[in-house]
């Protein structure tokens, strides 16, 4: 019982069940509540100057005490989502081989291929409800880092948990490893990973096969598969190979998407107009970029009853080569195809922005520093409120930060950023930032779709995400220029988000759990896990 980070409470095993379970002795005599070490623990991480520290601190009491974990990263919620996601996770990941002490989740490599199911297997949970794969290609905007990618499964999964209440048991973190890109890691003497070049094509492809073939197999049809991380040119191919036979979601593609529609929707009472009022212009389109596009005309043909075609056409995106536009269409990757719009070349996003006159201003290239203020100033001076979201991970790759902005903008603009910034006073006014991060979708997603026994994933599911997440904005958000809500209201939140994706899940006859629960939100909060230590009598 004090091994296992399941049942361990440390110092707080009580008397009695010190001698149910012949633990006299084992334990110094005091005995702690779960509160009080809670504080020690805050305490503690409060001394450590170094984010990776932190880090490092927090995933030692994962390993130690599960419970205990959850109870931190939960009540703490907004002080310690930095540091098990965006920016900390991203370091981890960068010196993921020196920092590594136990595995975290799943590597399964090529090494593996032909005995995937047997690996699957391995794994001592078996009961699994959510997975989070990631094969390492692109780890936020850092590029590839192989199998050092792991850091951000297992980082996705601790807020499935700590955010969607899904219990810790049931979640399953996987890195494929089909070999790395990244030279520095190949020459690195302590990479954890494959040593060799990335394979690619059929090779790869029959690998991931393999694996989607095994999750099914061992674990049925009601098993998320999440995809995270994965380089564009699979991603777009896995999800549309996969969607239509497994219960698989692109959170980079399809939960980014959902969350800053969500973030789009509620800003609308700060800058005026209906959704098919605004112009969008997007810096990077790939798997973010033209995920976001896509349900944002989604939702537009929706209300407007117009066809997709008519309302992509106020949604223009900008990729490494300039404005994407029709006289290019050759050259383009397909998922690129639909936002090539009648116009004449431009080569960069500021030229860009003076032609198009984006109402919004969307960043999603992985490329820090690209909102320059000439870009910003340019927004500003055809808006009156221009809505500005810098989504690039993590911290350094941001596409301006938030000083920049309301300062570019002389405090005109609302901005939300993917990684967290702290509130900046501008001219005497308080601004405070929202975290425009696919964060505040999948643990509520994951939840609803678990409750509901979905088996597939359809985009009005995403949609009914946003729109439950664009619900809990409050005008003292509104107030202080927010158009998310605090991370501290996340559970809440994420039954919300998860009682809006299970009653569409009903609703398109996807769900296998019946009877439906009449009140889907009570249900939803009565199924999240609790960090609060049991009994053992
Ligand atoms: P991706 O599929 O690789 O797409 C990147 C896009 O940016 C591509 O279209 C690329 O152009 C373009 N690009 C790169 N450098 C550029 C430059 N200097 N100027 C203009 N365009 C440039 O990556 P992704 O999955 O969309 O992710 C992009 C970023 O979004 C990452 O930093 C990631 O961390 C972040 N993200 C944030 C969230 C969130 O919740 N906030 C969620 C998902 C992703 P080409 O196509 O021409 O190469
Ligand atoms: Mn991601």
């Amino acid at each position: 019982m004090l091994r296992d980070p399941k049942y361990n409470k440390g110092l707080a095993f009580t008397e009695k069940e010190r001698d149910a379970h012949y633990l006299r002795g084992l334990l110094p005599p005091a005995v702690s509540t779960q509160q009080l070490q809670e504080k020690k623990l805050m305490n503690t991480l409060r001394q450590y100057q170094v984010p990776l520290q932190k880090y490092m601190a927090l995933t030692e009491l994962q390993e130690r005490n599960r419970k205990l974990f959850y109870k931190l990263l939960i009540d703490n919620v907004e002080e310690l989502l930095p540091i098990v996601y965006t920016p900390t996770v991203g370091e981890a990941c960068q010196k993921f081989g020196s920092i590594f002490r136990r595995p975290q989740g799943l590597y399964i490599s090529l090494k593996e291929k032909g005995k995937i199911l047997e690996v699957l297997k391995n794994w001592p949970e078996r009961s699994i409800q959510v997975i989070v794969v990631t094969d390492g290609e692109r780890i936020l905007g850092l590029g590839d880092l192989g199998c050092q990618g792991m850091g951000i499964p297992v980082g996705k999964l601790a807020l499935y948990t700590a955010l969607g209440g899904i219990r810790p048991s049931a979640c399953l973190p996987i890195t494929i490893d089909v070999g790395t890109n990244n030279e520095q890691l190949l020459n690195d003497e302590f990479y954890i990973g494959l040593r060799q070049r990335r394979a690619t094509g059929q090779e790869y492809y029959e690998l991931v096969r393999e694996f989607m073939t095994a999750v099914k197999q061992n674990y049925g049809e009601n098993v998320l598969v999440q995809f995270e991380d994965f380089a564009n040119h699979n991603a777009f191919e896995l999800l549309a190979k996969y969607r239509t036979t497994h219960l698989v979601f692109n959170d980079d593609i399809q939960g980014t998407a959902s969350v800053v529609l969500a973030g789009v929707v509620a800003a609308l009472k700060l800058i005026g107009g209906n959704l098919a009022d605004h112009t969008f212009l997007f810096l990077g389109a790939g798997e973010a970029g033209t995920g976001i596009a896509e349900l944002i005309a989604l939702e537009i043909s929706k209300k407007t009853k117009t066809p997709l075609e008519e309302t992509r056409k106020k949604i223009w995106l900008v990729d490494s080569k300039g404005l994407i536009v029709s006289s290019r269409k050759e050259s383009l990757q397909h998922f690129k195809k639909p936002w090539a719009h009648e116009h004449e070349p431009v080569k960069d996003l500021l030229g860009a922005v003076k032609a198009i006159k984006p109402t919004v201003l969307i960043g999603s290239s992985g490329v820090g520093r690209t909102f320059t203020k000439e870009v910003v100033e340019a927004v500003t001076s055809c808006n009156e409120k221009p809505l500005i979201m810098a989504l690039s991970n993590p911290t350094s790759q941001s596409e301006c930060t938030a000083e920049e902005a309301y300062t570019w903008s002389k405090g005109r603009a609302i901005f939300a950023s993917g990684s967290p910034f702290d509130p900046f006073k501008y001219e005497g006014k308080v601004f405070v930032p929202g975290q425009a991060n696919n964060a505040y979708i999948f643990p509520g997603f994951g939840l609803g779709v678990v409750i509901s026994g979905a088996i597939r994933v359809h985009d009005d599911m995403l949609l009914a995400a946003s729109e439950a997440l664009a619900c809990q904005v409050s005008q003292e958000n509104y107030d202080k220029g927010l158009i998310y809500p605090p991370f501290s209201n996340i559970r809440k939140i994420s039954a919300h988000i998860a009682a809006n994706v299970a009653a569409k899940a009903y609703e398109l006859g996807l769900a296998t759990r019946l009877p439906r629960p009449e009140n889907l939100v009570k249900y939803a909060e009565s199924c999240m896990y609790s960090p609060i230590y049991r009994n053992y009598r």
